[in-house]
């Protein structure tokens, strides 16, 4: 779902704080992925059969791929909603989240918005 989507059907506030919740839980995987990578090395052993070395091993690259990846999409969605937050206010009320989008340009990725406050239209881009 696009944000003129999101925002449409939830309004803003619900968009943004359904994505701060989704870029926080790729944190808590993040720190999940920390531990099992710790707990791999953590019961590695060079005196176990290699099955078991070959195990640890997978465990650490799994984890550790897994844990950066979880990394990425929780810094990308938090700056992203953080970057949508601050546009949100309007430029001529400073009413903060109160508009309606009325027409997305997905080519330069940007909303026109309209204040439910005061009627001013601006642009957010994306
Ligand atoms: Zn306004």
């Amino acid at each position: 779902m696009g944000l003129a989507d999101g925002i449409r059907k939830r309004g803003f506030r619900k968009w943004y704080e359904r994505t701060l919740i989704r870029s926080h839980a790729y944190l808590v995987l993040t720190l999940l992925c920390a531990i099992g990578v710790m707990a791999a090395f953590e019961v590695h052993s060079r005196s176990a059969p290699w099955s078991d070395q070959l195990f640890d091993a997978a465990a650490i690259v799994l984890c550790g791929a897994v844990g950066v990846h979880a990394l990425r999409r929780y810094l990308y969605l938090l700056t992203y909603a953080e970057r949508i937050a601050h546009q949100a206010v309007c430029p001529n009320c400073k009413t903060y989240a109160r508009f309606n989008v009325t027409a997305e340009d997905r080519v330069q990725q940007q909303l026109t918005v309209h204040c439910r406050h005061c009627a001013h239209e601006w642009s957010i881009s994306h």
